[in-house]
């Protein structure tokens, strides 16, 4: 099978599409046919060597997989060759005291997808049986793949770690990237008011398709006061961040009384200064988002079949381009998703 694997970390990292034995499954496992793989930041962090954990090369990278099941090993109940399945990227163990309660993306044991193990760049991949979710019907594997990683993050930081209650205002960053614009969906069919920002008229553009009322560019010194202006100076009842740095310590001005900052990524920057005057007096929340429930990822390919859910796609393109379609997310030209097709 061909494969792409990551060689050496850099900025851009080197890489090769190269042929490899195919992956044999072990006791609960199954074999997928991978027949779509979306790109996302995480790739990025991979091919810079720029996670906080080690990383064995050569690795496969690629953590948002649509795909068929070839075999199945030893152990594997319920699923078979044919089944249509997405697969979730933090592979859980299901045994630890979180895997009992349903809270996945907490498991004591997990390992990434594309980071820890082979993932997804890659005619086929080997996962644990946990980690497929079968796909609706009518789900093409080029949409799941866009939005198995990307829409049920959201899914996760919206009605999990977070809960969006209808009218409230939701301040959704950085709205045309993948967990964004799956983001500003879910808030606005929650019953939510979405106020989205963008670097570019074309990135704000998208976000007022996906439903933000208002798109702001935080490039413009005053955008905060926007916020609070939009608002009736009351700010937002929730922000769904992922870009961290300088951008972060902005977002108390726009923070209503109560409010809470959810946040899955810092793209920007992981430290950041952090006033507790504001925190405090206001009793704000900063509350974590680490990837997604099984139940996260059911529910956000349920949303998607039923046509509440839309991935944006910016483009699909075959395994050899992968390097490419990474320089494409570094230099911030992505609408939406990238998918590969391997
Ligand atoms: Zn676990």
């Amino acid at each position: 099978m061909k494969a792409l694997q990551l060689i050496a970390h850099g900025e851009p990292g080197k890489f090769e599409v190269r042929e490899l034995a195919d992956p044999q499954p072990g006791p609960g496992e199954v074999v997928v046919e991978v027949k779509a793989c979306g790109l996302n930041h995480l790739d990025l962090w991979t091919e810079e060597g720029a996670l906080p954990i080690p990383i064995e090369l050569p690795r496969t990278p690629g953590c948002e997989v649509a795909g068929t099941v070839l075999s199945a090993g030893p152990q594997v109940s319920g699923w078979k060759a044919g089944h249509r399945v997405a697969v979730q990227s933090n592979l859980f163990c299901g045994q630890c005291q979180y895997c009992k309660q349903g809270e996945e993306s907490m498991c004591l044991n997990a390992r990434m997808l594309g980071v820890q193990t082979d993932g997804g760049f890659a005619e086929k991949m080997v996962v644990p049986q946990g980690a497929l979710a079968h796909l609706p019907d009518n789900l093409d594997f080029k949409i799941s793949a866009a939005l198995t990683l990307a829409g049920s993050t959201a899914m996760h930081m919206l009605t999990n770690r977070a809960q969006v209650r209808p009218g409230d205002w939701v301040l959704v960053m950085g709205g045309a990237s993948g967990v964004a614009s799956a983001a500003i969906q879910i808030a606005k069919a929650l019953g939510a008011r979405v106020i989205s920002t963008g670097s570019t008229e074309v990135k704000r553009d998208l976000a007022r398709r996906l439903g933000s009322e208002f798109v702001l560019d935080t490039k413009d010194p005053d955008w905060t006061s926007q916020v609070r202006k939009t608002t009736a100076k009351r700010g937002v009842d929730l922000v769904v961040e992922h870009v961290g740095g300088k951008i972060f310590e902005q977002l108390f001005s726009c923070l209503a009384r109560g409010g809470t900052i959810v946040t899955c990524g810092a793209t920007a920057g992981r430290d950041v200064a952090l006033n507790l005057w504001p925190l405090f007096v206001k009793q704000q929340r900063i509350v974590g988002s680490y990837g997604r429930n099984s139940a996260d990822l059911k529910a956000s390919l349920e949303w998607a079949s039923s046509g509440k859910l839309k991935p944006v796609i910016d483009r699909i393109l075959p395994l050899e381009q992968t390097p490419e379609a990474f320089q494409l997310l570094r230099s911030r030209q992505v609408l939406g998703k990238i998918v590969i097709e391997p």
